[in-house]
């Protein structure tokens, strides 16, 4: 048995691992053991935290929270490196002695780590296992995102990955080289799509947007000093001219993260401080999602299969921006991609690869735009078209032009609604009856947060606050009657104590009769449309959402969030 091994992991389950599994283990990084050791274990991660916490005879802390006091006693640098943090100062003792210092870990000391301590603090340490996403979660909320990276001074402490570098460790430039791939590296972990760097008074804010809300993330405290050489050196890595910074520039970073080359869209804005610059996250965890994993039904899912067969028609995707609009898209292309259908996609940007499926970027800036890019692609005997976006009167004729000529073509529009749809072309001046014979779907989404499956727990309603909510949501305020307890978020370790896990989609589907054709030839309003739909059985956005309430996939208030929020 290598001494390494029993360094890092009690005997006893040494011994239950293979030769492969103890090297992965051991070469991994603390925060990412435990997973290992649970795939190879064949357990839960929280079965293998507690098989681990009864080999090596340490508790497991739960509901952590960190101790501003002890917090000082160790430096960023040390805490981001092992993942540990000072959780609280334990009692006097009374006999002068020091009291001991309790932290929690991702994973069991080892002697290395000890030592490191031991030249920060002469107080005893007394060690608590934890999940290691709450360690991680902790650091980021107590030292800040990037603070092992900034830290001032040298305190003599070199992080193990770059003891051979040490000269470029305590250069400045370096540092926030470092700083700022940990920004964004936390940002993929965290499945941000966008991050704002904002210059405000007297300190740099930084927020990210995961799941559609905006998020604080929290900086080290010297972060303000570093200002300048972060904005610089964001404009370095998009290729913008550093010395320009009274007018806006845009540019592009290929950031590389494990494995993955992430492509994120840089934009800078001069703002009274300083530049303002964000970054969006393109193909973000390529993960493609089918139509099951979006959220649809089995109904839902059989209305809109049906329409893909067709050979022709228009199928369109509607909500505001960030409501997963191309992800739909994309898994409509995934259903029918097939080595018989040419399939060209036209997008701004590409946002997934679909292998087999030729795929355009828009280059508005030298005159490729959608409807520049739909008539060359026409020439190109396509079978389907994918258009990322109906923006102008121009593209929408070209789309439905090529509808009416044999293609299926497939697009979004930024309608609140699925029947706003038709009614948006029509204002925008094509002709009603050629809008009423290419479209034949409409489908209105968004993206409500996920209950997280751990934590969420059956409460009793109140029946008073659900009638109204009900009424809102355009729902039969007589349902109310019939359901007793809904489940409500609480928040774990497991979902940063948010109560939420991912998102989950909701659909409006609207599909043209003959009775609605006759409507819009009339020109009538959006509402005549919506009614004549609901009478034909068309779900709207808020029942679809109450639907996925009662199935405890998600919570009123989100539902109410994003179908009452007006068009942007
Ligand atoms: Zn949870």
């Amino acid at each position: 048995m290598p001494a390494v091994a029993t360094d890092i992991l009690p005997a006893s389950l040494v011994a239950q691992l293979g030769e492969t599994q103890l090297q992965s283990l051991i070469e991994a990084p603390r925060e990412k053991r435990l997973a290992i050791l649970a795939a190879a274990l064949q357990l839960s991660e929280a079965a293998a935290l507690s098989a681990l916490a009864a080999a090596t005879g340490l508790d497991t802390a739960s509901n952590l929270e960190a101790d501003a006091e002890a917090r000082g006693l160790i430096p960023a640098r040390l805490v981001h490196d092992y993942q540990i943090i000072p959780i609280r100062l334990g009692e006097e003792a009374g006999d002068g002695a020091q009291s001991a210092l309790h932290l929690a870990t991702a994973w069991p000391p080892d002697n290395v780590m000890a030592d490191w301590l031991r030249t920060f603090t002469s107080r005893r340490p007394v060690w608590h296992l934890a999940v290691p996403e709450r360690v991680h979660q902790l650091i980021i909320e107590n030292y800040g995102v990037g603070s092992g990276s900034l830290e001032d001074g040298d305190d003599g402490y070199v992080a193990p990955e770059i003891q051979q570098h040490t000269e470029e460790a305590v250069d400045e430039e370096a540092a926030v080289v470092r700083f700022v791939s940990d920004v964004i590296s936390q940002a993929v972990e965290d499945q941000a799509t966008d991050i704002h760097f904002e210059p405000q008074e007297g300190q740099l804010r930084i927020r990210y947007r995961v799941d559609g809300l905006l998020v604080p993330v929290p900086v080290p405290e010297n972060l303000l000093r570093f200002q300048d050489a972060i904005i610089s050196r964001l404009k370095i890595m998009a290729r913008l001219n550093i010395s320009e910074r009274r007018l806006p520039q845009d540019g592009r970073i290929n950031f590389r993260a494990d494995s993955t080359v992430l492509d994120i869209r840089v934009s800078t804005i001069p703002t009274i401080y300083a530049e303002s610059i964000s970054l969006r996250l393109l193909n973000q965890k390529k993960e493609a999602y089918t139509m099951d994993r979006l959220g649809m039904s089995a109904e839902e899912q059989r209305q809109i299969t049906q329409i893909l067969d067709y050979p022709h028609g228009i199928i369109l995707v509607t909500g505001p921006t960030g409501s997963g609009k191309s992800t739909s898209l994309n898994a409509f292309l995934r259903k029918i991609n097939s080595t018989d259908l040419r399939i060209i996609t036209i997008e701004d940007p590409i946002e997934y690869e679909v292998p087999g499926v030729n795929q355009m970027q828009v280059r508005p800036e030298i005159g490729l735009t959608f409807a520049d890019a739909l008539r060359h692609v026409l020439r190109q005997d396509p079978d389907v078209i994918m258009v990322g976006e109906i923006r102008d009167k121009d593209t929408a004729e070209i789309a439905i032009r090529a509808s009416l000529t044999g293609h299926l073509v497939f697009s979004t529009l930024h309608t609140n609604d699925a029947p706003g749809a038709i009614t948006r072309l029509v204002d925008m001046g094509i002709e009603p009856f050629l809008v009423a014979s290419a479209i034949e779907l409409v489908i209105a989404q968004r993206l409500v947060r996920r209950l997280c499956s751990d934590c969420s727990r059956l409460e009793p309603v109140n029946k008073i606050k659900l009638r109204e909510s009900l009424a809102i949501l355009g729902c039969n305020e007589e349902e109310s009657d019939w359901v007793e307890s809904l489940k409500l978020p609480v928040g774990c370790d497991r979902c940063r104590g948010t109560g939420y896990r991912g998102r989950i989609g909701i659909f409006e589907i609207f599909r043209l009769n003959d009775e609605m054709h006759e409507l819009v030839l009339k020109r009538e309003s959006t509402r005549t449309l919506t009614d004549c739909a609901r009478r034909h059985g068309m779900r709207t956005l808020g029942q679809s959402g109450w639907e996925k309430v009662k199935a405890g996939h998600t919570t009123l208030e989100e539902v109410l969030r994003v179908v009452t929020v007006a068009e942007k």
